[in-house]
C-alpha cells in the first residue's frame, strides 16, 4: 500500500493507542518521545484527536481475551479512520500470539515488545518504501533490560517509571511470562538519571512499575528497596510509590528500610488473586493465606497508616462454592483498602486453560458477590481515614458546578480525596500541587479533604 501521507515528519501526526498496564503506558510514552524528537506531532487516542493521523501505533495487551478483542476492534477503527495511514501493531498480544496477529487485517507493521526503539525506523521505512514488515524477535534468557529513558509524560500528574521487565513465576493462569520473557532490571545509575530529570521537570511523585516489580534486581544482585532508596535520595523527589507487588518477595528488612524513607508512599498493592489456599496452590502462587496475612501484619507494624490494595480473581477453574466463600471471608478479614476484582479468563497456552472451566453464570455470580466485599472493604477503609491529616497530590481533572470547583487527588496511602474550591478558582494553579488536608467526611467513594494552613 502506498501511504501518500504528509511528506515530512514535521507535518506528520502519530496517534498512540495503549491497552493494558502501566508498563505499556510507559513504553508508549517512550516511543512517543522518540517520534516527537524527530518532529512528529504525537497524540493519544484517549484525547480524541481532531483529525485522522498519518501513523497509528497500537500497543496491545493480552492479559485477558477481552484485550485481544479490543485490539482487533481498534485496528479496524484506525484503518477506517485513515485508509492510507501506516498502522503498527505491537505489544504483548503480538509477542505472545504472533500467528493470530498475522491473521488480522489492517496492519502494516507487526512488532514484538523486545525492543521499543526500533518502532520509529520501521515506520519511516514503510512511509518511504511501502510494504509490510513483521519484526517479532523471541525473548532470550540472557536478554538485557532495554535501556531507554523517558524525558516526559504527556499530561500526567505522576511519573510512571518502568524499572523491571519479564517474569519467572509462571502462575498457571498467566500468559505474561510468555509475552514478556525473563526478569531483567534497569541499572540503578540509569534509573537515577531518569528520575532526576523527571523531578527537575516538575514531577512530584514517581511510581516505580514493572511486570513483576518485586523481582527487581534479581539479575543485578540488587533488591527493589535499593531502587526505592536511590529514587528517594534525589533532590526534588517528593513521593515514591510502588506499582503491583508479589507479596512473598517483601522481607521485614525491606519494610524497615522503606519505613525509614520520608518520601516513601505507604500503599502496598499486594496481588492476592485468591483468598483460598486450595485455589492459590492450583494457581501456582508462591504463598498461602497465612503467609499473606503475616506480610500484611508486618506492613501494618512498620507503617502507621498503610493501605493494602489488591487484585483478586473469581471463577478460577475448579473453584468450589466453599473455596469462593473462603476467599471472600479472607478478603474481609484482611481488611483490604481497595480491591480490583477480575473474572477468570482462560488464556490459550496457560496450564489453567486446559482445566475444566466454570460456567459463565457461576463466574458472574461470584464476581458480583466479591464486588460486594470490595465495596464494604473500601467504605470501611475510608471511614478509618476520616479525621486524619494527609498530603494530597491533585490530579488534572476537575468537577465543575455552579457552587464549587471540585478537585480530585490522592494521599500518600492512595486514599482518593475530593477537595472543593470556589468556582472561580484557576485550575492551572491546582494541577499537580500537594496540599495538606484534613479528611472530614466521605462522598461517592472519596474522602472529603479540607486544606489546612492554606
Ligand atoms: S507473577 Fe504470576 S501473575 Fe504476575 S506476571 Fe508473573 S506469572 Fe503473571
Amino acid at each position: 500500500m502506498i501511504h501518500n501521507n504528509a511528506d515530512s515528519s514535521a507535518a506528520r501526526q502519530v496517534c498512540f493507542v495503549t491497552l493494558g498496564c502501566k508498563v505499556n503506558l510507559y513504553e508508549s510514552d517512550l516511543m512517543a518521545a522518540q517520534f516527537a524528537k524527530v518532529g512528529y506531532t504525537c497524540v493519544d487516542r484517549e484525547d480524541k484527536p481532531e483529525k485522522p493521523s498519518d501513523v497509528y501505533i497500537i500497543n496491545s495487551c493480552t492479559v485477558t481475551s477481552t484485550g485481544d478483542k479490543k485490539t482487533r476492534q481498534i485496528l479496524h477503527r484506525c484503518r477506517r479512520e485513515n485508509p492510507n495511514a501506516v498502522i503498527a501493531l505491537t505489544g504483548c498480544f503480538v509477542q505472545a500470539f504472533p500467528d493470530k496477529a498475522k491473521e488480522l487485517d489492517g496492519w502494516d507493521i507487526l512488532c514484538g515488545n523486545t525492543q521499543r526503539k526500533i518502532m520509529l525506523p520501521l515506520v519511516e521505512q514503510v512511509l518511504t518504501a511501502g510494504g509490510k514488515i513483521v519484526q517479532i524477535d523471541e525473548h532470550t534468557n540472557d536478554e538485557k533490560f532495554e535501556s531507554l529513558q523517558i524525558p516526559f509524560f504527556a499530561h500526567k500528574t505522576r511519573a510512571f517509571v518502568k524499572i523491571e521487565d519479564g517474569c519467572n513465576r509462571f502462575c498457571s493462569y498467566c500468559i505474561i511470562p510468555y509475552a514478556r520473557g525473563r526478569v531483567r532490571s534497569k541499572p540503578i545509575t540509569e534509573l537515577k538519571t531518569e528520575v532526576a530529570q523527571l523531578a527537575a521537570s516538575g514531577y512530584q511523585e514517581i511510581v516505580l512499575v514493572g511486570i513483576n516489580l518485586s523481582s527487581y534486581g534479581q539479575d543485578l544482585g540488587l533488591r527493589l528497596i535499593d531502587a526505592v532508596e536511590a529514587c528517594c535520595s534525589l533532590p526534588g523527589v517528593k513521593r515514591v510509590r510502588l506499582g503491583s507487588l508479589e507479596p512473598e518477595l517483601l522481607t521485614h528488612q525491606d519494610l524497615e528500610r522503606m519505613a525509614a524513607l520520608p518520601q516513601f508512599c505507604p500503599q502496598f498493592h499486594l496481588s492476592l488473586q485468591s483468598g483460598s489456599d486450595g485455589v492459590l496452590k492450583r494457581m501456582n502462587r508462591h504463598y498461602d493465606k497465612a503467609e499473606y496475612a503475616r506480610i500484611v501484619n508486618d506492613i501494618r507494624d512498620c507503617f502507621e497508616n498503610a493501605s493494602i490494595t489488591t487484585d483478586i480473581m473469581t471463577g478460577f477453574p475448579g473453584e468450589t462454592d466453599e473455596e469462593h466463600i473462603e476467599s471472600m471471608q479472607f478478603a474481609k478479614d484482611i481488611k483490604l483498602s481497595q480491591m480490583h476484582v477480575f473474572e477468570y479468563s482462560p488464556r490459550e497456552g496457560t496450564a489453567a486453560a486446559k482445566l475444566p472451566q466454570l460456567s459463565p453464570q457461576i463466574k458472574a455470580k461470584r464476581t458480583d458477590e466479591m464486588l460486594t466485599v470490595k465495596h464494604e472493604n473500601e467504605q470501611a477503609f475510608l471511614e478509618t481515614q476520616v479525621g486524619t491529616v494527609g498530603q494530597v497530590l491533585l490530579e488534572s481533572h476537575f468537577i465543575e458546578t455552579p457552587v464549587s470547583l471540585r478537585a480530585e487527588g490522592y494521599t500518600c496511602n492512595y486514599t482518593p480525596v475530593y477537595i472543593d474550591f470556589s468556582p472561580d478558582t484557576d485550575k492551572d494553579t491546582l494541577k499537580g500541587r500537594i496540599l495538606t488536608c484534613k479528611l472530614t467526611g466521605i462522598a461517592n467513594g472519596h474522602a472529603i479533604g479540607v486544606p489546612v494552613n492554606e
